[in-house]
This record gives C-alpha cells, structure tokens and sequence, in this order.
C-alpha cells in the first residue's frame, strides 16, 4: 500500500480536492486501484448540520453519510467505492477519544492530542488502507497549513509517513503563486512561506502543485525549488483551467506528474491512456449544441452550494454532444419578478433539493410555468415536491396545497412528513439517507431512462409525498413512476403529456459522472435541446 497526502497552502478553496481526484483519474489509468480520503479540521461530526453558507454542497454516499463535497470530486473522477469511512472530521475523532476515555480505555493515562487523537487519525488511514485493498490510498487533509486545527492532522501524517518509510508515503502540497496585477508578475513568496511552516512542523513535501493564473516560467519554477527544497520537476504548474475542471487530469499529465508519483513511490506501472478523457473535454469544448438551463435554487451566488447538480448537468451535456450554459436563478427573483420575465427563453428547468421556506413560492411558479409552457422540467428532492404542490393546486383543485414542512396548518398537505421521522428530535444525520431502491412502473418515461425496473438512488429527505392524495393525483394525469419495492414512497413523478416532466425524491445528481452521465439528467438535455430546436424551427 503507497500513501500520498494532500495538503494545502496560502489560502483555502484552492481545489485541493480537485487536485487529489485528478491526480487519482491519472494513477486510475495507469491501472492502479485508488482510494481517496478526506479529513476534515472542523469540529462537526459531519457536514450535515451545516449551512450551505458555511460549507456550499452536502455530499451524500451510498452509506448514508453526509460528507464533504470533495467526496463529490473523488467519486466523479474515479472509480473509487466511499463510505462514512472516507470522511473523517476532528468532530469525530474527538468524539471517539472521549467515548473511550469515559469507557476507560486508556487505563488511567492522560489524554491527549498525542498520542490519542493523533492515533486516531492513524487508525482511520490504516482501516481505510485495508478495507480498501487499493494499491494507493490518496489522503487530503482540509484547511490550510498554519490553521490550529489542522495541527494534530498534520502531526498524524508526519509520524505515518515515519513509519511506514521512505518510498511507501509523499506529501503533496497544493499552494498559490499569485499574480500581482500592480508587479505585472507570479510572485513565490507566499509558497515559500506556507512550505516553511509546513517544514516546521517536519512534513518536507515531495511535490508543489502551485495554483496559479499565468503560467510557470522556467526561472519561477527553479526559485520556488530552491527556496522550498523540492526538485525542480517536482515543481508542477497547476494553471487555472480555461473551460472545465475535467481538463485537471489532462494538465496535471501535460506536467508529468503522475510519473513523478510513480517513481517516488516505486510503482512500476505503465503510462496511461487518457484517450477517452481527451474525448469527454473535446465535448465540453467544441459541442455540436447549446442549449441554456435555469436552476432555480436559494443559494444561487454561492459556487459550491449545488456543486453536484451543476456538474450532473454537465455531464447530460457530455452525454449530448451538447454545451450547457448554466443560468443560476434566484427563486425570490421569480416572485417579484413574475416566471415569464425571469425564465423566458430557457432551455429547461431544473429545482433542486433544499431546506426552509424562502424562495418557495418562486420554485412552485417555476414549476407551473415548466409545466404550463411544456418546458422541460427536472425537479430533485424538494424540486419533486415542489411539482407536487404546484399540481396539486393548479390541477388537482386542491387550494392552498402545501407540503407540511413549510405550513404545518394547510388544509392540503400533499407533502408530510415521513412516518420513521416523526419521533426524531436530533437533528445530526436523522434524515432518510443514502441508497435505497427504487421499482419502476413498465411502460414509463423513467423506466425507459433508465432501462431497468429495479435502481438504487441516494436519499436526504424527511417529507414525502402524502399517499392520501395519490389517487387524486393520478385521476388528474400524474404518473407515479417510482416507488419504494413496497410501493409506499413516492419517488419519482412524471407527466406523460409533457416533453420532459420528471421529478425525484432522491438525489440522482450524486451518482452521475462525466464517463457516466445520469439517465436523468441525459433524458433532461436532450429534451431541452430538441425544443429549443423545435422552436428555432
Ligand atoms: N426539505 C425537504 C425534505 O426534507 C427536501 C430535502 C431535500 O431537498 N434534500 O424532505
């Protein structure tokens, strides 16, 4: 087993994650089994409590967990398998030592960061290592070198790198080279500083992927391996990408840094054969169509707060040969503004998942007029329920239809909370969660998507739709496509005289890639795509 550790300087969002997974894509082809982890400084026990304000998109795995959207990265640009096992937080490992000091494990020594909590975080790297069974297990450590945080982590890999010897273990160092606009120039300093305090703390990293605007000269790279004591090829460009994350893998290759992995870690495997990647970008960046989809969301300015629904999307492009414009639309726009204005000359509509009641008086206009114009329409999670509630009044009759989460007091709760849930007090990862199976109804849209009867798809949801209401729905021309095996939970809707009305409860954005586009999200782009062609027509 080979280790590589990511770490990150100068400043956060650098695209570490990205820089793990890319460099994981590269090992992949080389026909190496790679496993990515992530530890996490903060002191939650997972992402799920947080604000998509504090911490952009809640990643969920099979499992049911709730992680960290770099999980997203490595799942999208390997083949890796992730489990609550890949995501480990401080507020974990905290939450373990103290557990077994009140158990009394530790057989009356004191406590402390080392050797208990950094033992910890060994552990969950060896557990991984082993369950596993890859030949490299990639591990990024989240925070910036410096953060307080982050020490007992970085402490953690010093001494595992120790043990397990030269040749078995390398650190990467994923930092910034900032261009200064008044200077005219790539300045290195800050770099040298971040590789300073990581020296300090004993980690000499191998390898510096430095982030940057313009591109590396030959004089920069040979300042920056001087100063920071790395050879001068182990210094890698990592410029700004010009059209897609998924150029990552390509540039990061162009940089040869997966030989230079290879070789330090005596991994005799031969180059690979990136061909297909090659083929996926050609895509994204000369498509044969265009097509522009609205994704009406709360957290429209944020970046990273519908990472997976974005790129999931992408991928229905890829799968089209057609160029996804991505129109981020402020659901509160469409209340004040009214749906015309706001989402005319859309390609398609996308809802997708979410919490609390602003903006929801916008998702059910965006739904009507998707429905009303036979614009096609994707809704995910709360995007199927909002369809449910839009339905509901303008076509079932039902006035003042709500879902229960948002007025507990209306006459019509077409949405309820679901029956395991109504006895749940604590908030921490109490929702429906992770993979469940799904049965499809012969003959539908869905099925034909999918083509298959029996799928597995990701949940995090704790309302439902209302069964007293399905009869209703269906004399009205919904179809029930999916449900639970036991015909119980609605997950899926669909309108059949429609070019493109289909909605889910669960999350299929988790479990597209870009050599693996979603069905539905495949079926959505090509829809949008051929009304738009229609009606250029
Ligand atoms: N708030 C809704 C529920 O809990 C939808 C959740 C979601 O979109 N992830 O059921």
């Amino acid at each position: 087993m080979k280790y590589i550790f990511v770490t990150g300087g100068v400043v956060s969002s650098l695209g570490k994650g990205l820089t793990a997974a890319a460099l994981g894509t590269l090992l992949e082809n080389r026909g190496l089994k790679v496993c990515l982890q992530k530890f996490d400084p903060y002191l939650n026990v997972d992402p799920g409590t947080m604000s998509p304000y504090q911490h952009g998109e809640v990643y969920v795995l099979d499992d049911g967990a709730e992680t960290d959207l770099d999980l997203g990265h490595y799942e999208r640009f390997t083949s890796t398998n992730l489990s609550r096992m890949n995501n480990l937080t401080s507020g974990q490992v905290y939450q373990t030592v103290l557990n077994n000091e009140r158990e009394g494990k530790y057989l009356g020594k004191t406590v402390q960061v080392i050797p208990h909590v950094t033992d910890e975080i060994q552990k969950r790297i060896l557990e991984i290592g082993e369950t596993s069974k890859a030949d490299v297990l990639i591990t990024e450590i989240g925070g910036t070198t410096g953060d307080i945080e982050g020490l007992p982590f970085l402490e953690a890999i010093r001494e595992f790198a120790l043990d397990v010897g030269m040749g078995n273990a390398i650190f990467i160092h994923v930092t910034y080279v900032p261009f200064i606009k008044a200077a005219g120039e790539l300045k290195t300093k800050p770099t040298q500083q971040s590789v300073a305090k990581l020296r300090e703390i004993g980690i000499a990293p191998h390898i510096l992927a430095c982030r940057c605007e313009k591109p590396l000269d030959k004089e920069l790279r040979q300042k920056i391996s001087l100063f920071c004591n790395v050879p001068y090829e182990a210094v890698i460009e990592e410029k700004d990408v010009d059209h897609s994350i998924y150029e990552v893998p390509l540039m990061l290759q162009r940089e040869r840094m997966d030989d230079l992995v290879c070789r330090l870690l005596h991994l005799d495997v031969p180059g690979g054969d990136m061909s297909h990647w090659q083929e996926i970008i050609r895509k994204l960046i000369a498509p044969q169509h265009r097509v522009r989809i609205g994704v009406v969301g709360k957290y429209v300015e944020l970046q990273d707060a519908y990472k997976s629904v974005y790129e999931a999307i992408i991928h229905g492009g890829i799968a089209n040969d057609c160029g996804v414009a991505i129109e981020q639309v402020e659901a509160e726009d469409i209340e004040k503004f009214g749906a015309e204005k706001v989402l005319k000359g859309l390609g398609g509509i996308l809802v997708p998942g979410g919490f609390g009641e602003r903006g929801i008086e916008g998702k059910v206009l965006a739904a009507q007029y998707a429905r009303e114009k036979k614009l096609p329409y994707l809704g995910l999670c709360l995007g199927m329920q909002i369809a449910c509630i839009e339905f509901a009044r303008h076509v079932v009759g039902l006035e003042g239809a709500h879902s229960f989460e948002f007025n507990p007091e209306t006459k019509h709760p077409v949405i309820a909370l679901m029956n395991e849930q109504k006895k749940v007090t604590k908030k921490g990862g109490t929702m429906r969660l992770g993979s469940q199976p799904c049965q499809l109804v012969v003959g539908s849209r869905a099925a034909q998507l999918y083509g298959a009867f029996l799928i597995n798809e990701r949940h995090r949801h704790r309302y439902e739709f209302n069964n007293a209401y399905r009869a209703r729905f269906e004399k009205a021309g919904m179809v029930f496509s999916g449900t639970s095996p036991d015909g119980l939970l609605v997950e899926i809707i669909e309108l059949p005289d429609h070019p493109y009305f289909i909605a889910s409860q669960f999350h299929p954005e988790f479990l597209s890639k870009p050599n693996h586009p979603h069905p539905l999200f495949k079926g959505f782009i090509a829809a949008a795509h051929a009304q738009i062609h229609q009606k250029n027509l």
